[in-house]
Order: C-alpha cells, then structure tokens, then sequence
C-alpha cells in the first residue's frame, strides 16, 4: 500500500452545515487518537455540499483534510445562473474539486467537453482535481470499458499541463450508488492498469505519480480487497461513509 493512502467520501447531497461540522469534527478527534494511528498514513478527503464548505474549512485546514466541491462551473464569474465557480470555491476554502462523477455526467448531462473546461479551470486556479472516470454497464458488457475510460481521460485532460495537481477516481457506473454491483478486484486490476498506461501516455513519467483511487460500492467488508490492488493510491467511499462511524470503520479496515 502507498503512502500517503487516499481515502475520503462524496457525501453528494446530504448533510447540513451543523451535521457537517460533527462529522468532520468525529474524524477529527479520530486522528489523534493514538489507538487509531492513521496519519501519516492517509490523506483523508471530503467532498460535501457547496453550502457546508466555509463550515468546514477551519477545521479541515486544522487537521489536514482535503476540503473539495462536487463541481464547479468554469468561468471565473459571471451571468451562470446556480452556478459556483473556482474564485468563490476558494474564497470559501476549497482546495480540492471533484469532477466528472458519474451522476453529473448521467443525470445533468455532463460532456467530456465541459469536464474539460472545468479540468483546465481548476489548474489555472491551482485547485486540486479529482477526475471521476468510469464505463457504463453497457460497454462494460460489450468489452469496450477500458477504452472509453481511455477516451474520458483523453478529452478530459486535454491540455492539462502539469498532472501533479491530479487524482484519478475510477468508479465504474455499474458499482456506484444503491443499486451498484461491487466490482471484481481481478476486474479493478485491469482497469487501473489501464488508467496507469493513458496517463503515462499522456503525461510521460509524470503519469507514473498520479494516484488512481477506486470506487464504488465501497464498504468496511469489500475495501481490503481494492486497498491493496496493484496502482490503487486510496478510496472514494459514497454510502459507507456518510456518518462519521462508517469513514472511520471503512478506513481502519483498509489500513490493515
Ligand atoms: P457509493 O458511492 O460508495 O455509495 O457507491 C460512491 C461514489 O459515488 O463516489
């Protein structure tokens, strides 16, 4: 296993600002707690709710604790109705941007294009980026998947010019969510393989650093079976992880 171990969760949208604050603060307490040594181990991350990112950000700064978006517009300001962009992401402190998840490219219609544009935003903005890449069951079956991530990763990082700034989170459609089937590790190991040789291709040595997380119907019972995968740098756990009880538990059975 890697060091540092990523490990973190999209709490996609739930929690208020006041339960995302104890939560963070149960991490918190967690982390220097002797009896659950995780640092410097793991780089811990959360991505919630726009709404609760300035409540977090002190305490997130305070341990060390990745803080990032779910999204994020393009533009620096401007006439985008419902919009947040990377300025205001940082004035509130972020510095971290999920991008590409899976829900945003299948229930609002996210294009690799657009991805492409926020992708370039957040380096010009010096945001950490964590691209969200995956195949859908369909090309999953068909025998195409590592190609379409290879093709995501292609449009989604076109004219990224220094990947040090990157996270990989390959998530395949099929194993996210509450109706996700958890994903054969044999079939992870191809599929970071693969993630590994495009960003090679596309960064050079440099695509060697990139740490590449996995996830998708991640729990306390399948982690350790992902943790240890040849190229895995960490986790993106969803459900398992919402209430602080469930990070801390998933996490310490993936440090093992
Ligand atoms: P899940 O979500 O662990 O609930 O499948 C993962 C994700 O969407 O990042």
């Amino acid at each position: 296993m890697p060091t540092p171990f990523y490990f973190g969760t999209n709490l996609k949208m739930n929690q208020t600002p006041t339960e995302m604050v104890a939560f963070v603060e149960q991490i918190a307490a967690s982390l220097t707690n002797p009896q659950f040594p995780i640092t410097p181990r793991a780089q811990l991350w959360v991505t919630p709710s726009f709404i609760n990112i300035a409540a977090v950000a002190g305490l997130c700064a305070q341990h060390n604790i990745w803080l990032g978006a779910q999204n994020m517009h393009w533009a620096d300001d401007g006439a985008y109705t419902g919009e947040i962009s990377p300025v205001q992401l940082k004035a509130v402190g972020a510095n971290l941007v999920m991008l590409g998840h899976a829900e945003r490219r299948a229930l609002f219609d996210e294009g690799d294009d657009a991805i492409n544009k926020k992708v370039l935003a957040a380096e010009r903005h010096s945001l950490r980026i964590m691209l969200c890449v995956g195949e859908t069951a369909s090309e999953k079956q068909s025998g195409t998947g590592h190609a379409y991530v290879t093709r995501q990763l292609t449009e989604d990082l076109a004219g990224l010019r220094d990947p040090r700034g990157l996270v990989i989170l390959y998530e395949p459609v099929w194993s996210v969510g509450s109706s996700g089937v958890p994903a054969d590790p044999a079939y992870v190991t191809e599929a970071l393989a693969n993630i590994r040789r495009t960003l090679q291709g596309l960064f050079g040595e440099a695509g060697a650093n990139v740490p590449i997380l996995y996830g998708g119907s991640v729990n306390a019972d399948n982690c350790a079976n992902y943790a240890h995968l040849p190229n895995c740098a960490g986790l993106g756990v969803g459900r398992a992880a919402w209430q602080a009880d469930g990070f801390l538990t998933v996490l310490g059975e993936a440090l093992k």
